[in-house]
């Protein structure tokens, strides 16, 4: 194995999407490539297959990775001889700037970050799109650092290859959230898809914890519509995204009286919106206006007025967007 494939490999795995951008992510990981590829052990996989490769990148000590999350190894039960790294906690606490702006409207959030759309070798984005995957906020603030990079995986991993134990464990986090929040004298809120687009209400989380206000974002149409139709939990609160290819369905979610989120690229938010709705032939019309909310006074979506648009600014690598999911003003 060359070094310059392990490098290939580890880039597809963790950015596998940002491949055009030629840049090297291996540095994250802090990996001695000439003396990790002289290991049999590594010289025996199969590095076509990435889940592979993540075990590679998730046993530290004898591979000479630094920086590893901590977590209990245990053995996994998949089949795929892959090892799993239970991280010792899910849920962040109001630790990124946004959402401790909540705190002012005395609410105390808590997120869930998954390694988003296919970075763990599990699909939790179904519908991500070029630009949103491109410009996800997996790479905004502390995301960026490798160390996180590989907390997220090993939840991700988690949630997939045991999920009975994932949902206990978190479980048992968001019934601590509510006591810490209790304590602190805040209403707890919790988002599930930091960054990820998964349906949480099928395991019943937010039945099990009325007193709990969830919300997240989507780019799935289907769960937008579920939404604006009332048939999910009154505890649960859903904005729908929008990205470069689904303005037809951003449009429809917002006659039916919902919310949809837009990344904008300049900080300053126009007070009305319309989107440009192009056909096959490139015939093209503007939708009516509909009202720009600033969502970046804080992230508690379910806080926000009906009906409008939720401007975001772009962040990351959306300040770089050229697929048309950054809109332009
Ligand atoms: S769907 Fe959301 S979490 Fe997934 S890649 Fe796109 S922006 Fe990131």
């Amino acid at each position: 194995m060359k070094k310059l494939e392990v490098k290939k490999h580890l880039n597809n795995l963790i950015y596998n999407w940002f491949d055009d951008e030629k840049k090297d992510y291996s540095s994250l990981y802090n990996i001695d490539y000439p003396n990790e590829i002289k290991t049999e052990k590594l010289k025996n996989h199969n590095y076509k297959d990435l889940r592979v490769l993540i075990d590679f990148l998730n046993t530290p000590r004898k591979r000479g990775i630094k920086n590893h999350s901590k977590g209990a190894h245990i053995k996994n039960s998949s089949g795929f001889g892959s090892k799993l790294y239970k991280t010792k906690k899910l849920l962040n606490i109001d630790n990124n700037a946004k959402t401790i702006k909540g705190q002012k409207y005395k609410y105390m959030t808590a997120i869930l970050y998954l390694a988003p759309a296919r970075t763990s070798g599990y699909n939790v984005c179904a519908l991500a799109s070029a630009g949103c995957m491109a410009s996800c906020l997996n790479t905004a603030g502390r995301g960026q650092m490798g160390s996180v990079q590989l907390g997220r995986i090993n939840k991700t991993k988690w949630y997939f290859l045991e999920r009975e134990s994932f949902l206990n464990q978190l479980r048992i986090e968001i019934k601590r959230h509510v006591l810490r929040c209790k304590k602190k004298g805040f209403k707890p809120a919790i988002r599930l898809n930091g960054t990820s687009d998964i349906d949480w209400n099928i395991h019943g989380l937010y039945n099990e914890f009325p007193k709990v206000k969830f919300y997240d974002y989507t780019k799935i149409y289907k769960r937008a519509l579920k939404f604006v139709r009332g048939e999910y939990p009154k505890n649960y609160y859903l904005t729908y995204s929008l990205n470069e290819d689904n303005k037809v369905q951003a449009l429809d979610i917002l006659k039916r009286g919902g919310n949809i989120s837009v990344v904008f690229r300049s900080k300053k938010l126009p007070k009305k919106y319309s989107l440009k709705i192009c056909n096959q032939d490139n015939w093209c019309h503007f939708s009516k206006s509909y009202k720009v909310f600033n969502g970046d006074k804080s992230d508690l979506r379910f806080n926000d007025p009906k009906n409008v648009i939720v401007g975001l600014y772009a962040k990351g690598r959306a300040l770089k967007d050229n697929t048309g999911f950054v809109q332009d003003v």
